[in-house]
């Protein structure tokens, strides 16, 4: 369960207070699908960030299953982190110099898994790269680069996925071939997911559609399941 009390984010704009995001309220109960729309400039990726700990909120209050994040220093935030969220950005962020498989492995073994190998390969396996695992970043389509990306997100079994516009640099069949194996991935793991799109479509997935314009909610739906 993530639980944010009055959340804003106030940054300086030149020698001014800009308030990118207004004081937020919101429950994202665990397993949930949420996605966060809104134009490019409303405060997604802000709020993101906030989620993952990497950016200190203003004023409010952040809870992740109970423990107040925004209180925890950076080793504490990091731990965290490896335990518990999973990451996947617009631009993959894979490392060029390692293969499809070395991406994926390598979280593992910073975190020190056993057999960090063989579960990289069974979650390149997993998103239907295994003809793949040993190509390089640069080998790699965009849509095979992010469903890389989207294993070594998973690696470390996160309970919560955020995703900042991860179909934005793929064309729109890649970017739902992706989220399938995210959807596949959702109901196989009930992990919650925090999923910042531009695409009105794939929002639609989602279990509640979080709507932002100039940092604050315009909208909140909730999609019954069908
Ligand atoms: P989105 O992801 O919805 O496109 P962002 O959350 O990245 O929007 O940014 C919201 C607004 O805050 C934008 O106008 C952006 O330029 C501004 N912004 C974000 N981070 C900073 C910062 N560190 N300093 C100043 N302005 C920022
Ligand atoms: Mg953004």
């Amino acid at each position: 369960m993530i639980q944010l009390r009055h959340v804003s984010r106030t940054v300086m704009s030149g020698s001014s207070p800009l308030t990118i995001l207004q004081p937020l309220d919101l429950d994202i109960p665990s397993g949930q699908f949420l996605a966060v729309l809104g134009p490019s400039g409303s405060g997604k990726s802000t709020l993101l960030g906030l989620l993952a700990g990497l950016d200190a909120p203003t004023t409010g209050s952040i809870l992740i299953d109970g423990v107040e994040i925004t209180t925890l220093g950076e080793d504490a935030l990091a731990r965290l982190r490896s335990e518990k969220i999973g990451f996947v950005f617009q631009s993959f962020h894979l490392i060029p110099s390692l293969t499809a498989l070395e991406n994926v492995s390598v979280a593992l073994e910073i975190a020190g898994a056993s057999n960090a190998r063989a579960r990289a390969s069974a979650l390149i396996g997993d998103v239907g790269l295994a003809g793949r695992a040993h190509h390089y970043p640069s080998q790699l389509s965009g849509g095979e680069q992010q469903r890389v990306a989207l294993a070594r997100a998973l690696a470390n079994n996160p309970s919560i996925l955020l995703a900042d516009e991860p179909t934005g640099n793929l064309d729109s069949q890649t970017g739902r071939q992706i989220m399938t194996i995210v959807q596949q991935v959702h109901a196989a793991r009930g992990m919650t997911i925090v999923l910042v799109t531009h695409d009105a479509e794939l929002a639609a997935l989602a279990d509640v559609e979080l709507r932002l314009r100039d940092g604050a909610v315009d909208q909140a739906i909730a999609h019954t399941p069908a």
